[in-house]
């Protein structure tokens, strides 16, 4: 069996999917548009199903063999019917000029498959004349084609583009099956429950934060954040420490932090609508008395400072000022009883 093939094995909230797919390898329609959030193994379900499909000799659970030439080149990532269209750097559009190029490899004949297949991921990040491109063909594939389109925001497509395609949903997997599998992953029974919290139960994006260090991370911003507060910490350092972890990653996980402060001020039983529930009792220590809407306020600050690093600006002056901005959100005034 092919190290693909083993991957798909080890996601097992994709098999229900991969069965009721492939079940009739000949009925595929002629484009798919997986979705579904981000961290639930679109990508490798993609490859795994353009495998099978250019596979000379699945197997009776309509896996790919993993040793014909097809499988091979597949592996190799030099398969000549296989295409894979994504942006060229991360974060940036997939442009007409790609999708022009796959047009062009789709309307060719096979090499040595029996059909051509082409991944396209993520799919909302072709721009609008790429996606205009792509709609002809779309909607008339030469006969046998396959096109998989991957979209973590499915929403984001023209509907002209989800409209000519099958669309097939990626469902989070049940908490307890998230946890099992972190589990495999040699995460810890009590990091993995956390993990796939914050992760918003997706497990691959669970096992990225734990690979990355978030828990230790949030942990570090969470301590300053507590000592600021309680006057035993200085800004200077603080600032230097969270910029070594990263201002974007910092910033991000402080707008998570006080927003769980704000939903434990306004919400009777907050614990199921907190991003860190695991913290809840440091956080509501934390926000205990402070003026909310002055809380609110710090909370815009944080996002502005987030939109901020995106320009020239020095990030260490910017998460020195984010922070005696905290240092300074003021308690709420309470009136003396007689
Ligand atoms: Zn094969």
């Amino acid at each position: 069996m092919s190290g693909l093939a083993n991957q798909l094995e080890s996601y097992p909230w994709h098999r229900a999917l991969w069965t009721s797919l492939t079940r009739d390898r000949t009925g595929l329609v002629h484009a798919l548009l997986l979705n579904g959030q981000l961290g639930l193994g679109k990508s490798t379900f993609a490859t795994q199903l353009s495998t099978m499909l250019l596979c000379e000799n699945p197997n009776q659970h309509s896996h790919a063999c993993g040793s014909c030439k097809s499988c091979r080149l597949v592996s190799a990532g030099t398969h000549p019917d296989l295409k894979r269209v994504e942006p060229v750097e991360e974060g940036r559009v997939i442009t007409v000029d790609q999708t022009r190029a796959l047009v062009e490899f789709m309307t060719m004949r096979p090499h040595i498959a029996q059909r051509k297949v082409v991944i396209l991921t993520p799919a909302e990040s072709m721009n609008i004349n790429a996606a205009n491109s792509l709609l002809k063909i779309l909607e008339e594939p030469p006969l046998g084609n396959i096109f998989i389109l991957v979209s973590h925001q499915p929403a984001k497509l023209p509907a002209t583009i989800r409209s000519r395609c099958s669309q097939i949903e990626f469902k989070l997997p049940p908490r307890h099956d998230g946890i099992d599998w972190l589990q495999t992953q040699k995460v810890s029974v009590a990091d993995a429950a956390v993990l796939l919290g914050l992760a918003g139960g997706a497990p691959l994006r669970a096992l990225e934060m734990d690979q990355t260090g978030v828990i230790g991370q949030r942990e570090q911003l969470l301590v300053d954040l507590e000592a600021l507060r309680a006057g035993t910490a200085d800004v200077v350092a603080c600032a230097a420490r969270w910029q070594k972890i990263g201002a974007e990653f910092s910033l991000a996980w402080l707008q998570r932090l006080v927003a769980d402060m704000v939903k434990i001020d306004m919400i009777p039983q907050p614990e199921s609508f907190l991003a860190n529930h695991d913290l809840a009792c440091r956080l509501q220590v934390l926000g205990e008395g402070l003026d909310l809407k002055q809380l609110y306020g710090f909370a815009d600050a944080v996002s502005q400072a987030r939109d901020l690093l995106a320009s020239p600006v020095d990030n260490l002056l910017l998460l020195e000022d984010i922070l005696i901005r905290w240092f300074r959100v003021p308690r709420k005034i309470t009136l003396p009883t007689e």
